[in-house]
């Protein structure tokens, strides 16, 4: 896999020779979407993408909200991520980042020209077990949808999680868990926030201030499959230090169990359901699942 390399507007080029002017909106504004991908294989060591449409349509939302234009047909983005992936040679387990920027050097407000930038970092599953981390609730407020939309993947809303994640890592966590202005749980700096309490899985609603996970999606849909009771509502804050288990979900953060926030120890570990997450959600991503087959695009090589 060409890791050296990212698939700038459509050619292979190496990472040194791949840049943006510093006078682009992209660069003196932020004006700039993503998305996470991930890239997994088989048991037959076959390749499959993991949900891409969905993170493709997200990634369109975004540009439609920020006004980026043209914002090109799914179909185009389609084929931009699978021609990627085949110029970067992927070939095993990966993350593929697919970067959509302002470009040229126009005004805070300028539609396009639009760039794109599509790159693959080799990565390692921690499925079908739980990574295990720390969390903080941090005292930054999660950034408000009247504001600053968290519902869009865009670059400059992740200054808002690096606020609360400079601030956890300070105080020796690794993840920030952030409130509303109302004190109601939102979602983590990059994952979104399951709390299991007596059997039931509570997370907050769509509109709660977080991003529309594809993860959160998924889990939900194996958990209702599997009859565990799901709640998607408002989440107090005391609900992150009663919980049974406190899981975090998304591309990269796959199924990660939570040990402790702040200063209360939880049960530690990963619990009953963070295991059960964590099998299925392997066995979705590895195309071993009937859910897989809407779900996993084979690669072509
Ligand atoms: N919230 C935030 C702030 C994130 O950065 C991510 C990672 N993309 C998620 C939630 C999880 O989203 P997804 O499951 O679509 O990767």
């Amino acid at each position: 896999m060409l890791s050296s390399h990212v698939v700038m507007n459509g050619a292979l080029v190496a990472k040194a020779q791949a840049t943006v002017s510093v006078d682009t909106p992209a660069f003196r504004y932020g004006a700039m979407v993503f998305e996470g991908i991930r890239v997994y294989a088989d048991d037959a060591g076959r390749l499959h993408c993991f949900r891409h449409l969905d993170h493709l349509t997200r990634l369109r939302d975004s540009m439609r909200v920020l006004r980026f234009l043209p914002v090109p047909s799914l179909a185009e983005l389609d084929s931009l991520l699978l021609g990627s992936l085949e110029q970067l040679e992927v070939d095993h387990d990966a993350h593929v980042r697919v970067m959509v920027y302002v470009d040229g050097s126009g005004p805070m407000w300028d539609s396009g020209p639009l760039g794109t930038v599509v790159m693959a970092t080799s990565i390692t599953s921690s499925l079908p077990g739980c990574r295990e981390a720390r969390g903080w609730i941090t005292s930054w407020r999660r950034i408000d949808g009247a504001a600053m939309p968290p519902r869009v993947k865009s670059a400059a809303n992740y200054q808002n999680s690096r606020l609360g994640v400079l601030e956890a890592r300070a105080a020796g966590a690794d993840v920030a868990l952030f409130l509303d202005r109302d004190g109601r749980l939102t979602e983590a700096h990059g994952s979104c926030v399951l709390v299991v309490r007596h059997g039931t899985v509570a997370t907050p609603t769509r509109t709660s201030g977080i991003l529309e996970s594809v993860t959160r999606d998924t889990l939900l849909t194996l958990l209702r499959d599997e009859g565990v009771e799901v709640e998607e509502r408002d989440i107090d804050r005391i609900e992150l230090t009663n919980a049974d288990e406190l899981i975090l979900c998304g591309s990269m953060a796959e199924v990660t169990a939570l040990t402790a926030v702040g200063d209360v120890e939880l049960p530690g570990g990963a619990g009953p359901v963070a295991g059960l997450l964590g099998a299925r959600y392997e066995d979705v991503v590895r195309a071993r699942h009937p859910r897989s087959t809407d779900w996993c695009t084979p690669l072509a090589r």
